[in-house]
């Protein structure tokens, strides 16, 4: 499997805290591996559902970015400018009788079986049948089809799902009227030339949604590379819904340092690192060239995740 060039990565954060360890890792992994393509590095703020976004943690994401060394290329793009261009794809979708709408509650949804895998519940195509006339406060789903989805990620290898069977039909427009995550990020992912999507493993598993979106969109299939979360010592995913701690921003070198460890750098370069009083973007600069991502699962990143 090659990787298409000029390669063009990105890195995504949803502005609902400030920038903790585990976004660190993410954000380090995707530059590295756009850097290391000569690649560009695009940073989106991915604001498009509304209700989850925290004030101000837009720039707190981006300075923490800066104060780390990171450098991205092109204009920041913000989600919440773009909903007129994700309203476009859902009338296409919809003129070509690809989505329906649905009026069911999160209660009704409640009645139908969960997916142990993705402990999501799968609909039950309850309005798919009884044609819904438009009007505000309603979602859309997409409809699905019996046939299996199977994609390549460059770290974890193969995997595929049935999209009709694992997840149902699912919801691309929101009924607060706004895009769905998963629609958002497909057609960003598209409009911005996204060769490869670097990002953490709890989103392996909706992969197969997004592709399934371009290809009813006609969209490029983009490249996948997700990496191992970061867990607490309760075992959750280090996230802002779990609490995590925000960056110590008086050390970036230190957390850069961390980061890298946590990503496979192997003891002999991580001595280095910590003897040398090196700046960020020294760092940086030092782990492009010598750090193999793809060798992450033989390195102690399991152990390392234990006791963060
Ligand atoms: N916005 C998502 C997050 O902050 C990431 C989405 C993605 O990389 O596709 O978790």
């Amino acid at each position: 499997m090659t990787i298409n060039t000029p390669y063009i990565g990105r890195f995504a954060p949803s502005p609902t805290g400030d920038l903790h360890f585990g976004s660190l890792v993410t954000a380090l992994a995707s530059y590295i591996r756009a850097k290391s393509f000569s690649g560009k590095w695009l940073l989106r703020i991915e604001d498009v559902d509304i209700y989850r976004n925290q004030k101000g943690s837009d720039l707190s994401i981006i300075n923490s970015l800066l104060q780390h060394g990171f450098q991205w290329d092109d204009e920041i793009v913000y989600q919440s400018n773009r909903s007129h261009i994700y309203k476009e794809y859902l009338n296409k979708l919809s003129l070509e009788n690809k989505v329906y709408i649905c009026n069911c509650s999160r209660k009704d949804l409640q009645k139908s079986v969960k997916n142990i895998e993705t402990g999501e519940y799968l609909y039950q195509r309850t309005c798919f049948r009884k044609n819904i006339q438009f009007s505000s406060n309603q979602s859309y789903r997409v409809k699905t089809e019996p046939s299996n989805i199977s994609f390549y990620d460059h770290l974890q290898g193969f995997f595929t799902q049935n999209i009709e069977r694992d997840v149902g039909d699912f919801i691309i427009w929101r009924k607060e009227n706004f895009a769905s995550y998963q629609l958002a990020v497909v057609i960003d992912d598209e409009l911005q030339n996204i060769t490869e999507v670097v990002r953490g493993y709890d989103l392996f598993v909706q992969t197969p949604r997004q592709i399934y979106l371009q290809n009813l969109l006609n969209f490029r299939r983009t490249e996948y590379f997700h990496i191992p979360l970061v867990i607490d010592m309760f075992g959750n995913k280090l996230s802002k819904q779990n609490k995590a701690k925000p960056l110590n921003l008086q050390t970036p070198e230190k957390n850069l340092i961390q980061a890298l460890d946590f990503l496979g750098l192997e003891e002999n370069a991580l001595r280095h690192l910590r003897k040398n009083s090196y700046n960020c973007k020294e760092i940086i600069n030092y782990a492009i060239k010598n750090l193999n991502l793809n060798l992450m699962f033989q390195t102690k990143s399991k152990e390392l995740n234990s006791t963060l």
